[in-house]
């Protein structure tokens, strides 16, 4: 398994998260940074840079550090064939099997590979890659599509396979191969816009978390924030919470998302602000400044509040913004 740390570990930090994972074979990450931010903090895995490297500098860092590198477009074979250094690369060759995205496609990559076979930089055999499109579509006929093209472009090499992030993994027994890359699913989170991480067994590793900072009552039909969008439908109680977009609280959330004040159950009033998001409170006791309120976490699914602002949970946790204070348990 390479447990997949790319963008911080999804916004739970990379070097907490890596000791976490510690008992993945290798991790992979998006950048040479972040590869090197894992060897500063002295993890020796295994770390496969996902999008490979451009330059001969960071080849040299990769080198270096005893990164491995995907292989996806015609210039970085270049610059592998350029390369006259001791170290030699384990590569990922990537294949494009409908992705449409990164990687050689099927009348590119008999070259690719007869370069990168001939290449002394590489470590042969190479490790084939491809990743999923739409691998969270259970019914679908893409992914199917997917793993008949990449067998068919690979059915006479050698080396180990790759192919199933978080979805795949689940749902695409066949896409496991020898690599599985798993990213969102290790943080507790579902993949699948239909289901929620507790029922794939899964719980989530974040909590984001703040505090009331103001109680108040309102009157029927009195306006709550910016453009007046909620208005009291009743004699109301209103919490205001320091935490909004400015933290990576969605501005878009709606109003009626679930939040947690003093570990119950009540929901977002009015359009969430920079610094602030304000909460009808009325069917609960006794709120006062001080109290803790969770965003997302155990009994808010991120998957709830993704939804509830028209995007996915990878986004929401990967844009918890630096002014977050990180607090690792
Ligand atoms: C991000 C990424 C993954 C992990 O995807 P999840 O959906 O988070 O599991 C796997 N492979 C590649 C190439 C990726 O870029």
């Amino acid at each position: 398994m390479l447990a997949v740390l790319k963008a911080n570990a999804y916004g739970h930090g990379i070097v907490p998260a890596a000791v976490a994972l510690a008992a993945a074979d290798g991790f992979a990450v998006a950048r040479l940074e972040e590869g090197i931010e894992l060897r500063a903090a002295g993890l020796r895995h295994r770390v496969v840079l996902l999008e490979g490297v451009f330059g001969s500098d960071a080849l040299r860092q990769a080198a270096h550090h005893g990164f491995e590198l995907v292989v996806h477009e015609p210039g970085q074979i270049a610059l592998l064939e350029s390369w006259r250094g001791d170290h030699r690369f384990s590569v990922w060759l990537k294949i494009d099997s409908g992705m449409g995205r990164l990687g050689f496609r099927a009348a590119e990559l008999p070259a690719a590979r007869t370069r990168l076979g001939a290449c002394a930089a590489v470590l042969q055999p190479l490790t084939l890659m491809t990743h999923l499109a739409e691998a969270e579509d259970r019914a679908g006929p893409h992914t199917p599509g997917q793993l008949q093209r990449f067998a068919a472009l690979t059915a006479e090499l050698p080396g180990e396979r790759s192919i199933a992030n978080s979805a795949g993994l689940v749902a695409w027994v066949a896409a496991r191969a020898d690599w599985v890359r798993p990213g969102l699913m290790l943080y507790g989170v579902s993949p699948f816009p239909e289901l929620q991480g507790s029922e794939l067994g899964l719980r989530p590793a974040m909590t984001l978390e703040t505090r009331v900072i103001a109680v108040r009552n309102i009157a029927t039909g009195d306006r709550v924030g910016y453009g007046g969008c909620w208005v009291a439908p009743r004699p109301s109680r209103i919490a205001v919470a320091a935490a909004g977009y400015g933290d990576g609280y969605p501005r878009n959330t709606a109003s009626g998302t679930p939040v947690l004040v003093n570990e119950r159950p009540a929901l977002l009033a009015g359009r969430v602000s920079m610094d602030m998001v304000t909460i009808d409170v009325t069917d609960l006791p006794r709120v006062a400044v001080g109290d803790p309120v969770l965003l997302w976490g155990p009994g808010v699914p991120v998957e709830v509040v993704a939804r509830a602002a028209g995007t996915v949970p990878y986004e929401l946790l990967c844009g918890v913004s630096q002014r977050v204070h990180l607090d690792v348990r």
